[in-house]
C-alpha cells in the first residue's frame, strides 16, 4: 500500500507559503504537531505548567513508548532530550577513555561531533583515527581491519551524513567495531524518520535523533537511545534531581533507566509535539514514506542530471536516501539559497565548516540540498527545477 499523499498534503499548511525541500534542515510539521504543541502551551498559560503536564502524564508516557516503537527498543532505554547534539554528547562525554585511546571517526563526521570529538580526545589524551572509505565516501568496510583494533574504544558514526544523499553500511561497520569490544555510537538525525532505523539489526550500543527534521516534530527535540545493559555502566556527565536522587545529604543515586541522561526541566508542549510527530509517522508507515521519499529523489536527481551547468553530487553507485546535492557551475550554494528563497522555493546548503573531511576531501565549499518530504507536490518540484535552471542559465550567460 502506498501513501496517502492526499492526507499528508492536506495535514501541511505550511506547503501553501512555500514550495518546501528542506526537511533535512527543520521540516514543515504536520497540522496534529502544531496543534499538539499550541494547545499545550495555551492550557499552561490557563492552569499553570506543573497542572498541565499533569494533565498529560499518559501523552508525555508515550512519547518515549513512540520512539521505541520506531526504532525497536524499550521505552526505558530511552532518553528525551532538547536536540540531537546534546543527546549525542550526553552519551559521547559519558563513555570513559583514557590517555593512548582511539577514537574513530568517519570521513563524513558532522562538525559538531568532531569539535566534541576534538576537545575531548585532547583533553583525555586519545587519539583520533579516521575509518578508511571507498570512492563513493562511504565507510569502507573491507579496510577498515588495519585501523579498527583492540585500541579503539569509541567508534562515532553517522548514518546519513548533512552533505549528501549517501548511507553508510552501519551494520557491517558496527560488527567489526563490536568484535574489538568498541563502542559504537550512532548519529541518526538525517535517517530517523527518513529511512526506517532498527536498533537491533545495526547493532550500536546508542543513538540519537532531532525531531525537526525528518520527523516533522517541533524544534528543541532530540532522543537519545542507550543499549539497555549499557546504561547501568554510564554516569551522565551532569545530572540533576530527575537523573538522580539525592538519597542523603551525602550520597545521591542514578536513575537506573535512560533518565539518567535527561533533565526535570523541559519544554513540555514540544515534547508532547515530538510524540506526535512520532505517532503520525508510525500511522503512515516507516517503510512506506521511506518508499516515497526514495522515489522523489531519484526523480529529482534524474532531471537535475538533464540540466546544463548542473552536477549532482551525491554517490551514484550503492544505497543513497532522500537527501539530493548539486553544484551549479559559477553559483555559490549559499547565495542561490538565498535566491531560490526570495522566488518562493526553501532548499538547504551545506557548507565545508559542517563538513570538513568530505566537502574537503571533494573540494566543494559548498553544496546546495534539497530535500523533499512526502507533501512536497511534483508541481513543487518543476517549480523548483524550473529556478535551478534560471540560476544555471544566468550563470551560463556571463
Ligand atoms: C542536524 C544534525 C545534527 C544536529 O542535530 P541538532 O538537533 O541540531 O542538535 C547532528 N548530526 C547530523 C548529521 C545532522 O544533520
Amino acid at each position: 500500500m502506498g501513501l496517502d499523499l492526499e492526507r499528508v498534503r492536506a495535514d501541511t499548511p505550511g506547503r501553501a507559503e512555500t514550495a518546501f525541500f528542506d526537511s533535512a534542515g527543520s521540516s514543515l510539521p504536520p497540522h496534529p504537531v502544531l496543534e499538539t504543541v499550541l494547545a499545550h502551551l495555551r492550557r499552561e498559560a490557563q492552569v499553570g505548567g506543573y497542572r498541565a503536564a499533569g494533565e498529560r502524564a499518559d501523552d508525555l508516557a508515550d512519547v518515549k513508548i513512540a520512539l521505541g516503537a520506531l526504532i525497536g527498543v524499550p521505552p526505558a532505554s530511552v532518553a528525551l532530550s532538547d536536540s540531537a547534539t546534546r543527546a549525542w554528547s550526553d552519551f559521547f562525554y559519558a563513555v570513559s577513555l583514557r590517555a593512548g585511546d582511539r577514537i574513530a571517526v568517519s570521513h563524513i563526521d558532522y562538525a559538531t561531533n568532531a569539535v566534541a570529538t576534538l576537545q575531548r580526545a585532547r583533553a583525555v589524551g586519545a587519539e583520533i583515527v579516521v575509518l578508511p572509505s571507498d570512492a563513493q565516501g562511504r565507510t569502507d568496510v573491507e579496510a577498515l581491519d588495519p585501523v579498527l583494533d583492540e585500541r579503539v574504544a569509541l567508534v562515532s558514526l553517522v548514518q546519513v551524513p548533512t552533505q549528501s544523499g549517501l548511507v553508510e553500511p552501519i551494520a557491517a561497520i558496527a560488527a567489526k567495531a563490536r568484535a574489538v569490544g568498541a563502542r559504537v555510537l550512532l548519529d541518526a538525525c538525517q535517517s530517523i524518520g527518513q529511512i526506517p532505523v532498527d536498533a537491533a539489526a545495526l547493532g550500536v550500543d546508542a543513538i540519537s535523533g532531532t525531531g525537526r527534521k525528518w520527523l516533522r516534530g517541533p524544534r528543541g527535540t532530540g532522543f537519545l537511545h542507550v543499549r539497555e545493559e549499557l546504561l547501568s555502566t554510564l554516569e551522565p556527565r551532569s545530572l540533576d534531581l530527575h537523573s538522580a536522587q539525592w538519597t542523603s545529604t551525602d550520597t545521591y543515586e542514578l536513575a537506573l533507566d535512560a533518565r539518567r541522561f535527561e533533565t526535570w526541566e523541559c519544554d513540555v508542549a514540544a515534547r508532547l509535539g515530538l510524540g506526535r510527530a512520532v505517532r503520525y509517522l508510525l500511522d503512515l508507515g516507516p517503510e512506506q514514506v521511506f518508499a516515497e521519499l526514495s522515489r522523489r529523489a531519484a526523480a529529482i536527481r534524474e532531471a537535475l542530471a538533464e540540466l546544463p551547468g548542473v552536477t549532482v553530487r551525491d554517490p551514484d553507485d550503492g544505497p543513497v536516501g532522500a537527501i539530493v546535492t548539486l553544484t551549479i557551475d559559477g553559483v555559490d550554494p549559499v547565495a542561490a539559497r538565498a535566491e531560490l528563497a526570495a522566488r518562493g522555493v526553501t532548499v538547504g546548503a551545506s557548507s565545508a565548516s559542517s563538513a570538513r573531511r568530505d566537502l574537503g576531501a571533494r573540494a566543494l565549499p559548498a553544496v546546495l540540498r534539497i530535500s523533499a518530504h512526502a507533501f512536497v507536490t511534483d508541481e513543487d518540484t518543476d517549480r523548483l527545477l524550473i529556478e535551478l535552471a534560471a540560476l544555471a542559465r544566468r550563470a551560463g550567460a556571463h
